[in-house]
């Protein structure tokens, strides 16, 4: 496929926009980047997707996301309203998420998928709870991934919130689609063909619902170097509940049982201290910020600026907000600002750095065969088209401010991913959002009916 009349954003260090560039796309990747001209007549025969003047980008990626929170949306919570983000987890979280049959895993992923395609979000890293439905439901989440075309990592957060049986429900899914992944991508590759678009992590879901002989029971069932995927100081209750298990702070409560490094993922650090910080950047271990969950759940502000002069990679996640990556982007740019009472902070090339470069490298860990976020030859063909046409001079310079004050993900119009057109001038190709939001619908119901039937 041939991808002519585009602005091209490519995020290389540094970035550049090139223009009158085509891409040729083969196997999944972009093969070649070359004068439109040239282009077109080396590969005559190639399939054409005309940008028609519109910026084309690598698709945005989401570090941290929970695609079983779809049936939150419009839910009520019985009662007086949670007063903090504990009482949010036992109000809202938990019993919903102890309502979800396995179709329910199903239509929330594919929910989820549909918006993120249709917002030009391509690779997500979900983080899964259905304590009702655990045996499956990664593979079932990964039928809908697959189906949709876009790139995902799984992974099921195990809890002590629902006995040991329920604990131990959650190592074996996450060891099962580990294993399952991992001879998928052992075949493909003895077979040459192809990459997978599914990863897998290990979840945990936080320390405060983690027992120390449960944390442990991870640690042993994980494969050798194989990374977590966990919620950290979220709240203040995550550092209080672990000094009275351990003695010790969340973070090197992790670090003692071999939790961190630099395949893990710990998402918020809100609350975590200096001590906190050092060991994340010792230890190579990835954070993830969600700036708008924080500020809905009024957990406070993580000092994410700080941990990345400490040389922590910090990346950008939604935590299950509608997967609008620069609406997160936004977000993070004016939230460190009024917090500090400075117009310096969160700079746009931080946002950048955390959203763009961060991101990429998080994901491109687990889509190693080639580069990802990145236009580039022999990168993967993940791109999104974006209808921006601005009124003031963009350079590869100034183009996160365009983005933070002018860009919105309804102006994206395209998405590929791994050379797959998903969306194509906003007609979706892999997926019926119509079909799909009507069956959620339905479900959205029993799942309410369930939900409010724990109270
Ligand atoms: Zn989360």
């Amino acid at each position: 496929m041939l991808i002519t009349n585009g602005k091209l954003i490519t995020w290389e260090e540094p970035n550049q926009i090139l223009e009158g560039q085509a891409l040729y796309i083969s196997g999944g990747l972009i093969a070649e980047i070359g004068p439109e001209a040239e282009l077109v007549a080396r590969y005559p025969a190639a399939e054409r997707l005309d940008a028609r003047g519109q910026y084309v980008m690598p698709g945005s990626i989401c570090a941290h996301t929970h695609f079983y929170g779809a049936f939150a949306r419009g839910l009520a919570i019985p009662g007086p309203a949670p007063k903090d983000f504990p009482e949010i987890l036992e109000k809202l979280w938990w019993p919903l998420d102890r309502a979800l049959r396995m179709e329910d895993v199903s239509a929330s992923a594919e929910v989820m998928l549909v918006d993120a395609i249709k917002h030009g979000t391509t690779t997500l890293i979900d983080h899964h709870a259905s304590p009702n439905a655990i045996e499956g439901s990664l593979s079932t989440i990964a039928d809908a991934v697959n189906h949709s075309g876009l790139r995902a990592v799984l992974c099921y957060e195990v809890t002590d919130r629902n006995g040991p049986v329920g604990a131990r429900a959650g190592i074996e899914e996450n060891v099962r689609f580990i294993q399952k992944q991992s001879s998928i991508t052992n075949q493909q590759s003895a077979m040459g063909n192809g990459s997978s678009r599914i990863a897998a992590l290990f979840g945990l879901h936080a320390g405060l619902t983690l027992s120390e002989a449960t944390l442990e029971a991870c640690r042993e069932a994980a494969p050798e170097g194989m990374g977590f995927h966990i919620h950290v100081a979220e709240h203040e209750v995550d550092e209080y509940d672990s000094l009275a298990k351990s003695g010790l702070r969340a973070v090197d409560r992790l670090h003692r049982h071999g939790i961190l490094g630099p395949h893990t993922i710990v998402a918020h650090t809100v609350h975590i201290d200096s001590r906190e910080a050092e060991l994340l950047a010792e230890s190579g271990t990835w954070v993830t910020h969600q700036p708008r969950s924080n500020m809905n759940n009024g957990v406070g502000v993580a000092e994410v600026e700080s941990l990345m002069r400490l040389g922590v990679p910090v990346c950008l996640g939604t935590d299950g907000f509608s997967h609008t990556m620069w609406e997160e982007w936004k977000t993070a740019y004016l939230l460190h600002k009024v917090w500090h009472r400075d117009p310096q902070r969160m700079n746009g090339m931080d946002v950048v750095t955390m959203g763009v470069y961060n991101n990429a490298a998080l994901a491109g860990q687990f889509f190693h065969q080639a580069p990802l976020g990145v236009i580039a030859a022999g990168a993967h063909a993940d791109l999104i088209f974006v209808d921006y046409h601005p009124h003031t001079p963009l350079t590869s310079g100034n183009l996160p401010w365009h983005m933070i004050f002018g860009f919105h993900e309804s102006m994206v119009t395209t998405t590929i991913v791994a050379g797959q057109v998903l969306m194509r001038d906003r007609q979706l190709l892999t997926m019926d959002e119509e079909a799909i939001s009507a069956h959620a619908r339905q479900l959205a119901l029993g799942v309410w009916e369930r939900y409010n039937a724990q109270f």
